[in-house]
């Protein structure tokens, strides 16, 4: 469609980066960027318009998204760029935008494997488009950047390399390894924005295998360039690589509460640093605020729990423990928490009971309802909840007597 639209309205129209990456490689991507030569939000609300969707455009940078319906009612985007010149005044600085062609735009791209495109108005259709190797570097299986100041103009690439590198299982070249220290000797990673480094942590956390990526990149240098605390020393791995099994576990069960993976990882990433440690290394991450706050709360929390814990524990033992103790426990911790609880601690019984809590207890509901004890013409009030508490309380430590028995107890 996109490539008709570019033909009528006489715009090159390519699709770029990681889509035809994907392609290539033969793996699935749904993320569609198009590069077009000329006027790309003309083509953008040509294309809103036959999608039946709506164009967002950033006239600045002359780019727009195009926000549209899926054949299955999801919501999707496109992302429509102009095909632009870029100047950097220095290092990671935003850039100043001139028009351009797709060499240009492609030019301007972080690896060889990311700066393909296809074109999409011309016949015969998908052209294949590559002006630095990126094919030849997708059958070596090799990372490499398209200029020696690649990692000058934009040392979050040193992260990207990383990603890409583990997430294919590529290797970055001798050369571009080489610009990667060259960058961090020059203290690169200092001037970095936290807000960029957030986002790239968090597209790492978000990978099939993000130990893979923090372990690659404590070994080139780049975690202890960021920050000192962030050196992998062998307990930190070690909880990280449980956290990722923890993970993985939780994803298999299919519930519908999906954890924010870079939080259980930034949970594991400040394991056994003291508070104001903590809260610097969020700082240097780029945490927003409310996120920071959010994770220095969890900490918080687990410090807490763990206590609690401690103490249902021993009791148990005496065998006077009880399931609705350790649920009323538990009751204050997210997901994210619950996971690295379990990953941390090394005492397996716990562990069992924390994995019956996050898959079962803490779903739990008693077998009455308000609507039953409405029904018996209980006056509604505090009541209520007192006594489906004591039903889910009794369900819980397996003392329940079922519906029956305890509607007429509740009376
Ligand atoms: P993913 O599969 O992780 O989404 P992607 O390649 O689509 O990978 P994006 O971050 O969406 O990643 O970027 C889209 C494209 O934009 C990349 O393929 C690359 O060409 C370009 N790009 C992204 N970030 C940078 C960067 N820091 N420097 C240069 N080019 C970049």
């Amino acid at each position: 469609l996109a490539g008709k639209l570019g033909r009528e309205l006489g715009l090159p129209v390519y699709a770029v980066g990681g889509f035809v990456r994907d392609l290539l490689l033969n793996k699935p991507n749904q993320d569609i960027d198009l590069v077009v030569e000329g006027n790309g939000i003309a083509l953008a609300k040509a294309l809103a318009q036959e999608l039946g969707g709506r164009v967002r455009e950033h006239q600045e940078f002359l780019t727009s998204v195009v926000i549209f319906k899926d054949a299955k009612g999801a919501e999707s985007r496109i992302d429509v760029a102009t095909a632009r010149l870029e100047y950097y005044e220095y290092p990671a600085a935003l850039p100043t935008v001139e028009l351009s062609s797709i060499k240009m735009d492609l030019f301007r791209r972080d690896f060889s494997i990311n700066a393909l495109a296809v074109r999409l108005d011309s016949t015969p259709f998908g052209q294949l488009v590559d002006f630095f190797g990126g094919q030849r570097d997708i059958k070596e299986r090799v990372i490499r950047v398209l200029h020696t100041l690649s990692f000058v103009e934009d040392p979050t690439r040193c992260l990207r390399a990383v990603r890409f590198e583990q997430r294919y299982d590529f290797r970055i070249s001798t050369s571009a390894e080489r610009l990667v220290k060259n960058a961090l000797d020059l203290k690169l990673m200092d001037k970095l924005a936290g807000p960029r480094l957030f986002g790239e942590f968090k597209h790492i956390c978000d990978e099939d295998n993000p130990l893979a990526c923090l372990v690659r990149m404590d070994q080139l240098g780049i975690l202890s360039a960021i920050a000192p605390q962030l050196t992998l020393i062998p307990t930190r791995k070690a909880l990280l690589q449980t956290l990722q099994d923890m993970l993985s576990w939780y994803r298999l069960l299919y519930f519908e509460k999906i954890p924010q993976a870079w939080l259980v990882y930034f949970l594991g990433l400040s394991h056994g640093l003291p508070y104001a440690d903590t809260s610097d290394l969020f700082l240097r991450l780029g945490l927003p605020e409310n996120k920071r706050g959010e994770i220095l709360n969890q900490r918080e929390q687990m410090r807490a729990v763990r206590g609690r814990l401690e103490a249902w524990q021993k009791r148990q033992n005496g065998q006077t423990s009880k399931v609705s103790a350790l649920c009323e426990v538990l009751a204050p911790l997210s997901l994210e928490s619950l996971l690295y609880l379990m990953a941390e601690t090394g005492d397996e019984d716990l562990q069992k009971k924390l994995s019956r809590y996050i898959t079962q207890w803490q779903h739990e509901k008693a077998d009455i309802s308000g609507d039953d004890l409405k029904e018996l013409g209980l006056p509604p009030g505090p009541l209520y909840s007192h006594i489906l508490r004591s039903a889910l309380k009794a369900k819980l430590d397996g003392e329940a007597l079922g519906r029956d028995a305890q509607l007429a107890l509740a009376v």
